[in-house]
């Protein structure tokens, strides 16, 4: 292979700069300077800049963040608004309806609304200002261990400048090895390297199947004058159309500054009909006549698409072994009810760092130190917050109104309910087989406009996705044949419906009828939606070369 792996070597590697490792290892510099204790501390991101694959509603309960940074406003912390209220609504296909009730888990008093790619940039640069090496369009490909094959080295990252083929080209680079004395796994929803661990140390052993739900967002520019300027609310939530009651999901819609809101649908993956299409649901929603009467009139400025972990508490792995931690959403840190993860992320990467420096006073990173990560998270409003939304995953993916009684008695409850640790199914085994005559659900009939209303490959362009054309796939499919014989006769290819970036598509020759699975890796918004609900475990989603993907700056 022509040059040399380089090895790196730090006392702290963080994979992943989202909010849970950003806030990681801005309070582990602190905790660290505070105690005399000089650390070495190296953070990398697959997207080309921190922030570029950042997305989320975004809503943020600052209980977390107050922690890290009492003065957070001072130091331009980029909120866009305040919230001042919420709103609840009913959605039937031609009318709505308010909810006289919110749930107190959805009351939002004295939150923000944020941009998450706008805010972890605000965080990078606060930690690189203590001292934190942050190293964007760096994937972490591959899990490094010790020669006892249990305790976590480092991480490999991807080589960048292989054919197609898999071969080097002129401008290859050979990935790096980048060794800690810990490494903490923050890599959001459905982590590649934490799979890779999960599959050599059984981490999920004896806990529930991790569930997922995919959300699809746009900042939406609208005329001067909008909806909010009137309104009690300014964070709104909605559920019934398009979904009905038996799939879980609904719509939100949230005020920015400058006239922009946040527009997004999210889809619980437990669904079962195998023609439902992510994309089509989410124009829907925005085509319904309460969403039309706050977005009608304005421009989509950015799309994009990502899933989040819902499972909660029961799903949560072991949160540590020798050598490293796992933070954040893929480690089942979010709230599901409240549809809030950046908070409770957040506190796990700053418990994360306090047992990092206890083990740092030890000389101790095996789990014995490391293991006090899980404790601390126990005697937190971390573990209040998860463990009161223990049930609400596993009950909101059931089909009838029974849910509702279920979700009434756990609220009643602290979470409880009727049965305490319902059982839940992985959301790749939940779609039901054809009969052979389905056909798709009824199209959206209204045409797209390129303003308001993008089709996917527009929104794939106002994500500013980009992956270098020739590189292996980074969407591995294990056996094609599968897909286009058994998946087509039972499912019908629903990849070509669940992934809003029309990274799928089945292509039937006329003449023969002779079918072809189209992969087009270079749309990939990296929502990893593909791989957690494909029927057949058939697509395994790895990072593509570091700084491909999308470039998120606003949602
Ligand atoms: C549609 C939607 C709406 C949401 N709304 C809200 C809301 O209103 N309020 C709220 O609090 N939460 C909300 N959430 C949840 C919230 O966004 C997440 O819980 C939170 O972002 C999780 O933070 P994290 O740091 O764990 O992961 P992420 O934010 O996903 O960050 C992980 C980072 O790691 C990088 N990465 C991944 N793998 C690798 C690798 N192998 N090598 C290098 N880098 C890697 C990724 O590119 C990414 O930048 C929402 C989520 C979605 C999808």
């Amino acid at each position: 292979m022509g040059r040399g792996r380089e090895k790196i070597e730090f006392d702290v590697l963080f994979v992943g700069g989202g909010p849970a490792n950003l806030a990681g290892a801005i309070h582990l510099m602190q905790l660290a300077t505070s105690k005399g204790i000089h650390l070495e501390v190296a953070m990398i991101e697959k997207g080309a800049e921190i922030g570029c694959h950042a997305l989320s509603g975004a809503v943020l309960n600052p209980i977390a963040l107050a922690e890290l940074m009492p003065d957070y406003r001072e130091k331009g912390c980029p909120i866009e608004v305040d919230v001042r209220g919420e709103e609840l609504r009913f959605l039937t296909e031609t009318s709505q309806y308010r909810v006289p009730f919110v749930p107190r888990y959805m009351k939002n008093r004295g939150f923000h609304i944020i941009s998450l790619s706008r805010f972890v940039r605000w965080l990078a640069e606060i930690a690189e200002g203590l001292g934190v090496n942050i190293f964007p369009g760096f994937a972490g490909k591959e899990v490094r261990y010790a020669s006892d094959r249990k305790t976590v080295i480092g991480i490999r990252t991807g080589d960048k400048g292989l054919g197609k083929d898999g071969r080097p080209r002129a401008n290859f680079e050979p990935g790096i090895d980048i060794l800690a004395k810990v490494t903490v796994l923050g890599e959001g929803a459905g982590g590649s390297l934490l799979r890779e661990v999960s599959g050599a140390l059984n981490i999920f052993s004896g806990k529930m199947p991790q569930t997922f739900e995919t959300g699809i967002k746009e900042v939406i520019e609208l005329p001067e004058g909008n909806y909010f300027l009137s309104s009690r609310g300014n964070v709104i939530h909605t559920f019934g159309y398009p979904l009905g009651l038996n799939t879980h999901g609904g719509g939100f819609i949230y005020q920015m500054k400058d006239n922009r809101v946040s527009v997004g649908f999210v889809v619980g993956l437990s669904y079962r009909d195998p023609m439902l299409d992510l994309y089509e649901e989410f124009m829907r929603f925005k085509r319904h006549p309460f969403a039309q009467r706050i977005i009608s009139g304005g421009r989509v400025l950015e799309h994009g698409a990502r899933t989040l972990t819902s499972s909660g508490y029961y799903s949560i792995p072991k949160l540590s072994v020798d050598g490293a931690v796992f933070v954040g959403t893929g480690a089942s840190m979010l709230n599901a009810p409240a549809l809030k993860g950046i908070h409770t992320s957040m506190k796990s990467g700053m418990l994360a760092a306090e047992t990092m420096i206890e083990a740092f006073q030890k000389g101790d990173f095996t789990q014995d130190t490391l293991n006090c990560y899980q404790e601390l998270i126990e005697s937190t409003w971390l573990k209040e917050e998860l463990y009161r939304g223990r049930n609400f995953a596993q009950t909101v993916s059931k089909e009838g109104l029974i849910k509702f009684f279920h979700l009434g008695a756990q609220y009643l409850t602290g979470g409880r309910g009727i049965i305490d640790k319902m059982p839940i199914a992985k959301d790749s085994d939940t779609l039901k087989s054809l009969r052979p005559e389905a056909s798709p659900r009824k199209k959206v009939k209204a045409v797209y406009d390129d303003v308001l209303f993008v089709d996917k490959l527009t929104g794939v362009y106002l994500s500013k996705t980009q992956h270098r054309e020739d590189q292996p796939s980074h969407l591995v499919i294990h056996d094609p044949k599968l897909c286009v014989e058994q998946c087509f006769r039972t499912y019908r290819c629903p990849c070509t419906r669940f992934c809003p970036g029309n990274v799928y598509e089945l292509e039937i020759d006329e003449n023969t009828d002779e079918k072809r699975l189209k992969v087009n890796p270079a749309n990939c918004l990296h929502c990893k939606t593909c791989e957690i609900k494909d029927p057949y475990g058939n697509i395994t989603w790895t990072c593509p070369e570091g700084g491909d993907g999308p470039k998120y700056t606003i949602v």
